[in-house]
């Protein structure tokens, strides 16, 4: 992006409940757009088999969050599923410093209160599940939690889908690729709304002084 041409970034704020899809939807999104940061959220779960620290999440021990939360380092935390998340605030600044967007893969509590800290910059996604049993099929196939942490996440998931009318867009993943589509749409027509592209402003008054 020109300096000329600088716009406030995007805060993207995607949630769904376990298995949905968001975090694969999110992670294709950064994949597809070097200017898109992702924010990794510290969690004092334990790694699941084939997640590493630092690119899943930062796994840390309970006290290190609390020592984290205390100090104001996290710019949400919130319980979820018996564990502590939290989102790092100062990699969020710098990022957004630098003129890039950011996407957040975190709940319904931390999308409400990263929306009410920059309400002009937050535009909120909500990923649903085509239906209840192909949310519980997705997370056996995932295979990475044992069958009664599964039952808890299904016996959540309703209380999560219920939050769905405090988002801006509502993408139903039945077919990923679609899904997807969906999701880069939304992403490049909120980066064109008028009111992140100050520099219009000055762009307009040019062309209108431009002789013809
Ligand atoms: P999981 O343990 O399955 O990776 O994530 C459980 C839930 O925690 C998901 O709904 C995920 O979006 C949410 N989550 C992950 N990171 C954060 C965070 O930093 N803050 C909040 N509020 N929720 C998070």
């Amino acid at each position: 992006m020109s300096s000329e041409r600088r716009r406030q970034p995007v805060m993207l704020v995607i949630s769904s409940p376990s298995g949905a899809g968001k975090t694969s939807l999110s992670r294709r999104l950064v994949a597809d757009h070097a200017d898109l940061f992702l924010s990794i959220s510290a969690t004092t779960r334990a790694a699941r088999p084939g997640e590493a620290g630092g690119r899943e999440y930062h796994f840390v021990t309970k006290e290190t969050f609390e020592t984290m939360a205390q100090a104001g380092d996290f710019l949400e935390w919130a319980e979820v599923h018996e564990h502590a998340y939290g989102t790092p605030r100062a990699p969020v600044v710098e990022a957004m410093r630098a003129g890039r967007d950011v996407i957040f893969d975190i709940d319904w509590q931390g999308a409400r209160e990263v929306a009410a800290a920059a309400p002009g910059d937050v535009v909120r996604v909500f990923i649903l599940p085509p239906s209840m049993a192909d949310l519980s099929r997705r997370l056996h196939s995932r295979a990475q939690d044992a069958e009664a942490v599964i039952r808890r996440r299904l016996g959540r998931a309703k209380g999560e889908i219920a939050k769905w009318s405090d988002y801006d867009y509502v993408i139903v993943n039945e077919d990923f690729d679609l899904a997807y589509a969906e999701l880069a749409h939304v992403y490049h027509a909120e980066r064109l709304r008028r009111v992140r592209n100050p520099w219009l402003t000055p762009f307009v008054k040019a062309l209108e002084a431009e002789p013809i």
